[in-house]
């Protein structure tokens, strides 16, 4: 079954940033360089968060605007990228209709949600979770 991650109640989020740091371990690093998810002040702390993954649509827009073919669209809805194909032109950052791919710093190519759901498990408030679509 083809899941994503879906953000459940994005009012529950205090930007402790655990699933960002829990999404970069995944390589085995500490910190933020490479982390798909982001969580984002909306603007003073009293008004809360805004959390940016992948939501895996259909008709994925970041694939259209790949020059290379990098961005595979996943059957069911999201996207795979295959690495050994991208040129880092930035074409699907700038067109992912909310945001949700961000620049891996130390490979230096884009980097999105593999829908995974490890950085689910260290979501102190339950803000995030993976769903199957
Ligand atoms: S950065 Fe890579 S994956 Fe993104 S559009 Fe360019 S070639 Fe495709
Ligand atoms: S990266 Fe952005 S445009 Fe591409 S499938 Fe995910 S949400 Fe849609």
């Amino acid at each position: 079954m083809v899941k994503r991650l879906a953000v459940i109640d994005v009012d529950l989020c205090v930007g402790c940033q655990s699933c960002m740091f829990a999404c970069n371990r995944r390589f085995g690093e500490a910190g933020l360089a490479r982390t798909a998810i982001f969580v984002q002040s909306v603007g003073g702390f009293e008004r809360g968060f805004v959390v940016k993954v992948c939501r895996a649509c259909r008709d994925p827009p970041c694939v259209r605007v790949c020059p290379t073919n990098a961005l595979i669209e996943r059957k069911g809805g999201g996207v795979r990228l295959d690495y050994r194909k991208c040129i880092a032109c930035g074409n699907c950052i700038s067109n992912c209709t909310i945001g949700a791919i961000f620049w891996d710093e130390v490979m230096k190519k884009p980097i999105v949600c593999t829908y995974c759901g490890y950085c689910v498990n260290y979501c102190p408030y339950g803000v995030i979770k993976l769903e199957e679509i």
